[in-house]
């Protein structure tokens, strides 16, 4: 299948290198001409160009900008796509994208595949990245569901579980799964760096160990990462914020007031609730996708 990809970095990278080991022709687009020169070096691309006209050709386009530059990225690329070509994103929030890019394109169905480095651009891009990750897909109701299909069956071999969700309720999975735990552990760093005493914070800088370095880590990462998160997901970050406000508000009054059975009842269910979110999801059916609302 000829599928075009548009945005050369780690993502786009790296669904380009599995996808052509599928035996698909890539094209990719990019904005600098040395990523395209390095993405068809890394053999992530077949051709690619800094011209959206190389998507002339493409039955499916993958969109793996930045989430800031989708909605102008797809508006410059509608003059030169076929009606029938099916064009998808792999951007980390979906609603703001789906309402943004369905208006603008019939055959169009989000998409997130679930996986990821700290690291970014062409060079960051990783063959088998995708194995065992959730790709979410968020038809609408005016989705064609050949659209949905098409990109189920392109994604599908890259051996990832395939989970269909409407474009809120994946926003608000993963404000509580990933966006809420940033603003969480990077207020525990500013709440640390609040203490008045500099000798006892010196101390603790220095007696600090894996667990304040498991909890620091994802608030001590890239800050453009919480922007993209709070620009484009403020409102399910926000209502999940609040929650977790009134949660620490009964930690806190529990603890003032000493009252050590409802403290200990919380972290007991708090300990048995854990697995369910960290380990491994269970595969999708070979040729079905599982589903948080049915398909
Ligand atoms: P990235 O490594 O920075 O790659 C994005 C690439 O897009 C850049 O390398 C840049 O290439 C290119 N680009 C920027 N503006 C462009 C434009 N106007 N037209 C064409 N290409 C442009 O970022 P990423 O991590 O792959 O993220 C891409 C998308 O994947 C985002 O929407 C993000 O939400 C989503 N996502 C990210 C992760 C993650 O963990 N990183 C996981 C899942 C989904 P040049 O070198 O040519 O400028």
């Amino acid at each position: 299948m000829n599928i075009g990809i548009v945005g050369l970095g780690l993502i786009g990278g790296s669904l380009g290198l599995d996808l052509r080991s599928q035996g698909h022709h890539i094209s990719g687009v990019s904005r600098k001409q040395e990523t395209c020169q390095r993405a068809i070096e890394r053999g992530a691309v077949d051709d690619a160009s800094t011209s959206l006209s190389l998507m002339e050709r493409a039955e499916v386009v993958f969109i793996c900008t930045p989430l800031g530059v989708m909605r102008s990225t797809v508006a410059a690329l509608i003059p030169h796509l076929a009606p029938e070509t099916v064009l998808t994103d792999v951007g980390s929030v979906k609603g703001w994208v789906v309402e943004e890019i369905a208006p603008l394109w019939a055959n169009f169905v989000g998409g997130h595949p679930m996986a990821g480095t700290a690291e970014s651009g062409i060079e960051a891009a990783l063959p088998n990245l995708f194995v065992n990750a959730p790709y979410v897909l968020t038809p609408i109701a005016s989705t064609p569901a050949r659209a949905t299909q098409l990109v189920e069956e392109i994604v599908r071999p890259l051996q990832v579980q395939i989970y269909h969700c409407q474009p809120e309720e994946h926003d608000r999975a993963v404000a509580w799964i990933s966006h809420l735990p940033v603003m969480v552990s990077a207020s525990l760093i500013a709440a640390c760096l609040g203490e008045s005493s500099p000798a006892v914070l010196e101390m603790a800088k220095s007696l600090a160990s894996s667990g304040f370095r498991d909890t620091s880590r994802v608030g001590g990462g890239n800050p453009e990462l919480g922007m993209m998160m709070a620009t484009y997901n403020r409102s399910a970050l926000v209502r999940s914020l609040h929650a977790y406000r009134e949660i620490l508000n009964q930690f806190i009054h529990w603890i003032e007031q000493e009252n050590w059975v409802a403290l200990e009842q919380a972290l007991q269910h708090t300990r048995q609730a854990r697995p369910a979110f960290t380990d491994q999801g269970s595969p999708c059916q070979s040729g079905q996708a599982s589903s948080f609302s049915q398909p």
